[in-house]
């Protein structure tokens, strides 16, 4: 059976065309970064309109790179829950449409459970049980993973995700945005000892995240208390210093994080995944602790970190089970 599968959560409208025995015919990602550029951030009405315009496209591309015409689809997926309820509307419906119009079952699934079965889409061979670590835009979030569909929570955030975090920092460093992939070009040319910035949690045994403290900390040492009339720090040393320091502190917390959860699970398996996953250092950090506990790092390549659709293909476990989704799906925001 084919597999159409389509994600609009945020603010990339994606598709991509694969088989039940998980090989990737195409994924097509269209990312609206230019249009919520100037506003420093997603803007929700803006992503919902460019996901009405672009999906259709979207969709033809994938199916015409896979050379898979669409009466050849045996079942259509989607990513239901969590994201911008506008956004994921825009996907759902088209879903429920196309599932209708071709008479094929429809499978919602999770997008944060697909970010971390892009570890198992790229492995290309089973991955469970694992510890899964999700860092994205709006997640930061442990599991516990026995089987694909199985993802036991460990431990989140209790205020900004990981990647919230680059995005606001790299707004105060006036990088622009996206953020995480400015931060980290900028911090390659810092040092990343010059600042002590917070590493909350780190010798908790919780496995909990708090990153608002640390961009706060990031605000005061670069603007000192009088942060009002700040402006951002110009190119330089200085603004190298901040970038590698904040970089350090997140990375650090991740990576101790991830070894305590690999510790208290027994577990020996690490799947990595969300766009923060995309950051080098971190991904390098993450090698490094896993070869010293003795445990199997799973991270996937670039294009299958951030959002794009070719994840949603745990809907072929669904399908399996024929966990099929009703007629009036819905999108779930959380
Ligand atoms: P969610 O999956 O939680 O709904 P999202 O879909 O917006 O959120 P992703 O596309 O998975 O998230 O990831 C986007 C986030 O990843 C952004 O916050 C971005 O700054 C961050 N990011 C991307 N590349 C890097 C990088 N190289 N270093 C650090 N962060 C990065
Ligand atoms: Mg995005
Ligand atoms: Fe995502």
């Amino acid at each position: 059976t084919t597999f159409l599968a389509l994600e609009t959560s945020c603010d990339e409208t994606a598709a991509a065309v694969f088989t039940d025995d998980l090989t990737v015919l195409s994924s097509v990602v269209a990312s609206q970064t230019d249009l919520h550029a100037r506003f420093g951030g997603v803007v929700p009405e803006i992503a919902s309109r460019a996901h009405l315009r672009n999906l259709l496209p979207v969709v033809d591309e994938a199916l015409g790179r896979a050379n898979v015409p669409l009466r050849d689809i045996g079942c259509v997926a989607v990513h239901n829950t969590p994201g911008l309820v506008g956004a994921l509307l825009v996907g759902v419906s088209a879903a429920k449409a196309l599932a209708l119009g071709l008479g094929v079952p429809l499978v919602a699934v999770n997008h944060v459970a697909s970010h971390i079965f892009a570890c198992r889409l790229a492995a290309g061979r089973d991955i469970f049980p694992c510890v899964g670590l999700v860092v994205s835009g709006g997640h930061t979030a442990l599991f516990r993973c026995d089987t694909a569909l199985s993802l036991e929570l460990l431990g989140g955030t209790r205020d900004d995700a990981a990647g919230e975090a680059f995005d606001k920092v790299a707004a105060i460093l006036g990088l622009g945005f996206p953020g995480g992939p400015a931060v980290e070009r900028e911090a390659a040319g810092g040092n990343p000892k010059a600042h002590a910035f917070p590493r909350t949690f780190i010798d908790d045994g919780r496995l909990e995240f708090s990153f608002s403290g640390l961009k706060t900390a990031v605000l005061y040492a670069c603007h000192g208390q009088d942060v009002k009339r700040a402006t951002p720090p110009p190119p330089g040393p200085r603004r190298a210093d901040l970038a590698a320091s904040f970089q350090a502190a997140v990375v650090d917390v991740l990576t101790m994080k991830c070894k305590q959860a690999l510790r208290k699970t027994g577990l020996t398996r690490l799947a990595v995944g969300g766009g923060v996953s995309a950051n080098k250092p971190l991904r390098a950090a993450l090698q490094a602790m896993c070869v010293k506990e003795g445990a199997e790092l799973l991270i996937p390549p670039l294009a299958l970190c951030t959002d794009n659709a070719a994840m949603a293909a745990l809907a072929v476990e669904k399908w399996k089970r024929s966990e099929f989704a009703p007629p009036d799906l819905d999108a779930e925001p959380n």
